[in-house]
């Protein structure tokens, strides 16, 4: 390793990084981002990188917008905050209120602000316990997860998550936290078994934990339409059908979490259109303002809110609140996001361009550390293994996927690897050119890798 630069001593020696192999980072040093334009990155040394996650699937409409920029300058301007606590308003949060409301799949009453998509989550499984004491029956609180699912991390959400190193050393999941099992067709199914069965299994598997935990003491299940950190598992064929009437008829809320699959990213606006799924409540984050601030949301119908206006005029007030929930800066660039997607017309370019992504993700099944592509409009994952024909996976310890995600880097791309998948999640602005460019280089790193990979 070369050594490393002034600015990435700098940083090792003061910032504690998230989601970060700590013990390693003196050996492998940080990659310090200076600025972004469009689908580009540079960073302090002035290497240019496509990037190909749109950060952590959140920049939709790329680096340097300067719609976005404006925007957020107008509003800093004006007002640079206020809050929403105590029957407080302001015009960014009940513009961009209005608007998710317009474009919600199911009737949408209310928008309660968060700062992130955990605190979103982490609202939910709140909302969803007040619900149901409002409504008398106390014991009804349990929440049904996914393996696999990325819900978060705070204490809540990371447990919702269904994945080992956001429970493993921090004492999660909490009691009351149940994970069903993986709708991963590729890995889960049965020798023989066909789609439509193993969809079929896993909702027989969702009634038998519901009636062993007894479904009178369950409150909701949440899940994202197309499952993101977990590997971007896309659900199998009838998933969504299947499960909901399950749910409906144990009065079980299905919470949508968006916050990866909402505002356009799997070829509509809302990831619940795209793979048929009737949402209770939603979380949204992260595109909402194509990431220019911190900015997530929980939305709810009008049952659900009624119920809290009549138990707070129980209670005195509804004591829950984040002091940057619906920051005007966010709501501004939420507002202006949205029209963004909306006079670009961003949906119809995830569609004309979705075809050609599926295609060249598809084309790299060919390739013979290749198992499984996945996708959906611009989202997509490729899963590495050891062995095509028994789908047999690398031994976890070998970190094929960084490995192969640190080549990919030295060509000039920034993906993620997901265990041993490699996530793709580009800017939805992508243009053609750039989108082979991103596939060229994932395909150079992939044949360099053949030659070492075991
Ligand atoms: N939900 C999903 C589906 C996510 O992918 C994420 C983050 O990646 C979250 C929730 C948590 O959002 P945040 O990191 O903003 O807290």
């Amino acid at each position: 390793m070369p050594p490393l630069s002034n600015v990435q001593q700098r940083d090792i020696d003061s910032v504690f990084h998230p989601y970060t192999p700590l013990h390693k980072l003196s050996e492998t040093g940080t990659l310090v981002i200076d600025h972004g334009k469009g689908v580009f990155i540079y960073d302090t040394q002035g290497n240019e990188y496509i990037e190909g996650m749109s950060g952590l699937w959140c920049a939709g409409l790329g680096f340097g917008d300067e719609e976005l920029i404006d925007a957020a300058t107008e509003q800093l301007r004006a007002l640079p905050y206020y809050h929403l606590f105590a029957a407080r308003g302001t015009e960014p949060a009940i513009e961009l209120a209005e608007k998710l409301k317009e474009l919600a799949p199911v009737p949408i009453s209310k928008v309660f602000y968060t700062s992130s998509g955990s605190e979103a989550n982490d609202t939910q499984v709140k909302l969803a316990w007040y619900y149901n004491n409002a409504l008398g029956r106390p014991e009804k609180k349990k929440i049904i997860s996914r393996q696999k699912a990325y819900h978060g991390v705070t204490i809540m959400a990371a447990s919702l998550t269904g994945l080992g190193p956001n429970h493993k050393g921090f004492d999660l999941p909490v009691d009351g936290v149940l994970h069903a099992e993986c709708p991963h067709f590729y890995r889960n199914g049965l020798e023989g078994e066909t789609e439509e069965e193993f969809t079929a299994r896993m909702a027989n598997s969702l009634r038998a934990l519901i009636e062993r935990e007894g479904p009178e003491t369950i409150a909701a299940m949440i899940a994202e339409p197309v499952m993101g950190a977990g590997g971007v598992i896309v659900p199998p064929k009838g998933y969504f059908p299947a499960i909901k009437p399950i749910l409906d008829e144990h009065d079980i809320m299905l919470i949508d979490d968006e916050v990866i699959n909402g505002f356009c990213r799997t070829g509509n606006w809302w990831g619940a259109e795209t793979h048929d799924m009737v949402p209770t409540t939603m979380s949204v984050a992260k595109q909402l303002t194509s990431a220019y601030a911190p900015l997530g949301a929980v939305m709810v119908p009008d049952d659900i809110y009624q119920a809290f206006v009549d138990y707070t005029s129980r209670l005195g007030t509804f004591g829950h609140g984040f002091t940057y929930g619906g920051h005007p800066l966010g709501c501004a660039l939420g507002v202006k996001a949205i029209e963004i997607y909306q006079k670009r017309d961003i949906l119809s370019h995830v569609r004309a361009l979705a075809p050609l992504f599926e295609r060249r993700l598809t084309g790299l099944t060919e390739h013979p550390l290749v198992g499984e592509a996945r996708f959906s409009g611009l989202v997509g994952g490729l899963e590495l293994v050891a062995d095509k024909a028994t789908k047999r996976a690398f031994d976890p310890s070998h970190g094929v996927g960084a490995k192969v995600s640190s080549l990919i880097e030295k060509r000039g791309a920034i993906l993620r690897p997901l265990g041993d998948t490699i996530a793709m999640c580009p800017p939805m602005i992508i243009k053609e050119d750039e989108l082979n460019a991103l596939f060229d280089r994932l395909e150079g790193a992939l044949d360099e890798a053949e030659g070492w990979v075991e």
